[in-house]
């Protein structure tokens, strides 16, 4: 099932989400339909606040960002993963600027700067854990898709003067001004 996909501005999208049980029959749902709504909207990941859902969830699927010239081709084609009440241990080296858009702010990209190595604890959908490295892109979309369990947009990680200049367009995103591809559930609409 498609869910609609929660705009910028909502409360759900500044909160710090909680624990969940990986194993009940509602979870496994939910993360299933999470994909599907991924896929309807075009996106490489998708976390559960997005879909209204304060809980320590996200997906990713990496495939459509799999770049037939970089060396992280075949990796990102098979980078379809549920991370389920995941921590981000640590994370390393210079931060590289790379540009975003999220699935919640439609039509704004911008560069963010973030470390390019981590190291992420999570539980599958069984809730057996694993702790792994990940690097490059797939790095990217995981801390990306972090953020939003942790109450943070990409937008947060812009300058001061960036963000002045994007207020027009983040409000108008709020109010429903803007049409999208998905259907979305707007802060001013309710
Ligand atoms: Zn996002």
């Amino acid at each position: 099932m498609i869910l609609p996909i929660v705009a910028y501005g909502d409360p759900v999208l500044k909160k710090k989400a909680q624990e969940v049980d990986p194993l009940t029959p509602e979870i496994k749902k939910l993360a299933e339909n999470m994909f599907e709504t991924m896929y309807n909207a075009s996106g490489v990941g998708l976390a559960a606040p997005q879909i209204g859902q304060s809980i320590r969830l996200f997906v990713v699927d990496g495939s459509p960002m799999a770049d037939e010239d970089e060396p992280e081709f075949e990796f990102l084609q098979s980078f379809k993963k549920v991370f389920v009440n995941p921590t981000i241990l640590e994370e390393s080296g210079e931060e590289w600027p790379f540009t975003e858009g999220c699935l919640s702010i439609p039509d704004i990209r911008e560069d963010v700067y973030r470390k390019p190595n981590l190291t992420i604890k999570y539980q599958d959908l069984e809730g057996q854990w694993y702790q792994e490295d990940y690097t490059g892109i797939a790095a990217r979309i995981i801390q990306h898709e972090y953020d939003h369990i942790e109450g943070i947009l990409f937008t947060d990680h812009l300058s001061g003067l960036k963000k002045r200049l994007l207020q027009g367009r983040l409000q108008n995103i709020l109010k429903g001004r803007i049409r999208s591809e998905y259907r979305m559930k707007f802060a001013q609409l309710k």
